[in-house]
């Protein structure tokens, strides 16, 4: 395939944004390369700038669950657009996006809507933090919670000494109240409540890790951190930006049957436009203010147009009560078919799946945190996302991305997927 025209693009726009991209995941610094620019997509495909088609398994990193321009959420975008943009002051259709998440997830009564999964991160541990009158944080190697400071964060040496910054920027004084832990290991995060008794105000967990590949929690594992919040005075928070309205109605509170205290959002629930959430039982969101003293705002926060792009969305996933199930037997289907030509060419690999989150490492070894998701073999790796790229079918430009399916993806798109999967396995 030719990329001549996005190569000139991102040539452009190196010289006036940073990298030219305006999120570092975009680059194609993992792989080696150029960006794709993209010009238009429709349902599971993307259209890029010299007019390639390519079979989308990013999706806009998880949005797109119904596959690109879904007519339902566009319509809901342009008439809402021509009533004007954005207030600053109340509008009704934040009631009805907030009444239909309360109704599908369970255990939350009232939620608050911000622009980005990392906003809802950062407010939900500032909130936990508020309601709980303690500053520590436990968060997991690996797992992803956005770009605020107290999330960037990576371990010392022993399990309880203080974490350092995982970039510039982020202060020490910051980073010795984020306490890092192993994912999937419990004792691991006994051993740091130990050693800071009474001081940690919450557990903050991709409830399926979604950003180091696709990680799904140990049987029992969410249990036990649930049982140890509970004796602790800690608060659970869930960060289902990635799981929540895909892996199932209520997300994975629901599919594990766990109830967390603080729930984040982001990616699906706001239908491919900025939107994030979090949301909590009454006794800890009216801690927020203007109710309570915990401060969070936004100029746009339940902007017009993102709140009728969300409502359409979960209105659709709503009304469909097989589409989890669908999204499921789909990603299972791919998850055979990569599994069978993979093995029939000999190539090492491991994959992980849970409901339409799905990813490809080449290591034998099972993955069950980051270290295990680190040792798969990043040349291999490049390989594959080059070949796949030039087969037409994109997935993300990094060995520690997730792909995400989508209901836009037919049989025959899987089908396509697995073929292009046996053609560049044998060159790997
Ligand atoms: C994407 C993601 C975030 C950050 O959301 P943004 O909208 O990119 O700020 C936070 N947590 C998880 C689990 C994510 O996957």
């Amino acid at each position: 395939m030719i990329y001549k025209r996005s190569s000139a693009l991102f040539a452009e726009a190196e010289k006036v944004i940073p990298g030219g991209v305006n999120s570092p995941v975009r680059a194609f610094k993992g792989v080696g390369g150029t960006p794709i620019f993209v010009k238009e997509a429709k349902g599971a495909y993307l259209y890029d700038e010299d007019d390639n088609r390519l079979i989308d398994y990013i999706n806009s990193w998880g949005p797109m669950i119904l596959g690109h321009a879904h007519k339902s959420v566009v319509d809901a975008v342009i008439e809402k657009a021509k009533k004007g943009t954005s207030f600053g002051m109340p509008t009704e259709i934040e009631t009805q996006i907030a009444e239909l998440a309360v109704s599908m997830v369970p255990n939350i009564d009232k939620i608050r809507f911000v622009n980005s999964g990392t906003e809802a991160c950062m407010s939900a541990v500032r909130l936990a933090r508020g309601f709980t009158g303690k500053d520590k944080i436990i968060k997991f190697a690996g797992c992803y919670h956005g770009h605020s400071d107290s999330f960037l964060i990576q371990a010392g040496s022993g399990a309880s000494t203080f974490g350092t910054p995982n970039s510039p920027g982020v202060t020490q004084g910051t980073a010795k109240d984020t306490l890092l832990a192993k994912y999937n290991d419990i004792d691991n995060v006994k051993e740091l409540i130990e050693a800071n008794k009474n001081e940690i105000a919450c557990i903050i967990i991709e409830p399926v890790a979604g950003n180091m590949g696709c990680i799904p929690p140990k049987e029992g594992f969410l249990q036990n951190l649930r049982a140890l919040c509970d004796t602790n005075n800690i608060l659970l928070v869930f960060d289902e930006v990635m799981t929540g309205f895909r892996l199932a109605k209520g997300g994975a509170q629901e599919l594990f049957k766990i109830n967390a205290d603080i729930v984040c959002f982001g990616k699906v629930i706001g239908g491919g436009l900025p939107v994030g959430a979090f949301a909590a039982r009454n006794e800890i969101m009216n801690h927020l203010a203007p109710l309570g003293p915990v401060y969070q705002a936004g100029t746009l926060s339940g902007n017009p147009l993102a709140m009728a792009a969300g409502l359409a969305m979960l209105t659709e996933l709503d009304n469909d009560a097989k589409i989890f199930n669908r999204l499921a037997e789909k990603t299972e289907y791919l998850h055979k078919g990569i599994a069978k030509v993979l093995n029939e060419n000999k190539v090492v690999h491991t994959i992980n799946q849970t409901g339409s989150m799905i990813s490809v490492y080449f290591d034998e070894a099972e993955v069950i945190d980051f270290d295990t998701a680190a040792r798969g073999n990043n040349e291999t790796f490049k390989k594959f996302f080059h070949g796949m790229l030039n087969e037409g079918v994109y997935i993300a430009p990094s060995a520690f991305e997730t792909w995400f399916i989508t209901d836009a993806l037919t049989y025959q798109d899987l089908d396509f997927t697995i073929a292009a999967v046996r053609r560049v396995a044998k060159s790997l």
